[in-house]
């Protein structure tokens, strides 16, 4: 996914038109987010994504070169653009609204996975979200459960999933919003959290990982609960917070750390890359991750 982002004094209203400061087209995408997040935290990545044979897809393949990024489960499509956002950000309080058009992700089948199933055998963790086909997803998910892998769902953008799905999944993340689109429960306090959270653990996930915003992240697994608080910063630019989340907590419980460990790592490479404007290249390297953590979480 190609983002193309406007910086914007405030949100235009309907029919209004809103004079903008500056118009960024880098790379975004939720998986591309995460797994540069992922990487830059120390992370071996590998992503199977798709892309078109356009002029957004010249974006992505530069930043992968950039990045270091593996490109070999990567293909391309001849019938449809690559996938690209429309993103304002709001200059006052570095909100943003966003438009997804997942475009040639969505041609991402069960074959396309499987033909990495060798990497499913020798990873520590598959992430996910749903940015991608449900198809692929799904197969996904499978394939690392058959081979006794962790599994992490970042719900997002969201989308319903199939039933059975739940009770595959390690770690889910969803923010405030997906909690709730999942939960129908409205998710404002850490008491909201721990709500839907308990929900979310009926419906047969293992461990529930509520990102709030700037009051961190909440965790429960139905008999432990913890709340940790992130790193506090001045936020310039928040689109791609839960994608640094998702790619710093994938690095961490890779590595073994107990969840909270892996909360404080996942919080503080998130809210590095909220002082920093953009997505994927946003996020932190490991080395300003450790430095915040220590410092903050002395
Ligand atoms: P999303 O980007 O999916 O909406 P959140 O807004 O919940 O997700 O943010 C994800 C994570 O990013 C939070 O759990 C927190 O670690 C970090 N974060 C977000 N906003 C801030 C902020 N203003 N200050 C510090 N950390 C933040």
């Amino acid at each position: 996914m190609v983002d193309l982002t406007a910086y914007t004094p405030h949100f235009p209203v309907e029919g209004e038109t809103v004079l903008g400061s500056n118009l960024r087209i880098g790379p975004g995408g939720k998986g591309n987010n995460q797994a540069t997040a992922a990487a830059r935290a120390g992370g071996n990545v590998k992503m199977i994504a798709r892309m078109g044979k356009d002029v957004l897809g010249n974006v992505i393949t530069e930043h992968y070169k950039n990045e270091g990024l593996s490109t070999e489960y990567i293909t391309v499509s001849d019938s449809t653009d690559t996938g690209c956002a429309l993103i304002e950000v709001d200059e006052q309080s570095g909100q943003n609204r966003i438009i997804v058009m997942k475009n040639a992700n969505n041609e991402i089948t069960k074959a396309h996975v499987h033909g990495a199933e060798s990497e499913f055998a020798d990873c520590d963790i598959f992430l996910t979200q749903l940015e991608t086909s449900i198809e692929s997803v799904s197969a996904g998910i499978h394939l690392a459960k058959k081979y006794g892998k962790t599994v992490i769902l970042n719900p997002a953008p969201f989308q319903d999933i199939p039933d059975d799905l739940f009770s595959h999944i390690d770690y889910i993340t969803p923010n405030e919003t997906e909690a709730e689109f999942f939960t129908g429960i409205p998710v404002k306090t850490q008491a909201d959290a721990q709500k839907a959270a308990d929900a979310l653990i009926k419906k047969g996930v293992k461990n529930v990982v509520i990102t709030l915003g700037k009051l961190g992240a909440f965790y429960t697994n139905g008999t432990t609960s913890l709340l940790v608080a992130p790193p506090t910063v001045k936020a310039v630019d928040t689109t791609g917070a839960g994608d640094a989340f998702n790619g710093g907590l994938a690095v961490a419980l890779a590595e073994g750390a107990d969840i909270e460990s892996a909360l404080k790592f996942a919080n503080a490479t998130a809210a590095i890359s909220v002082t920093n404007k953009g997505a994927a290249t946003a996020a932190p390297k490991r080395k300003e991750t450790e430095m915040l953590v220590t410092e903050f979480y002395k």
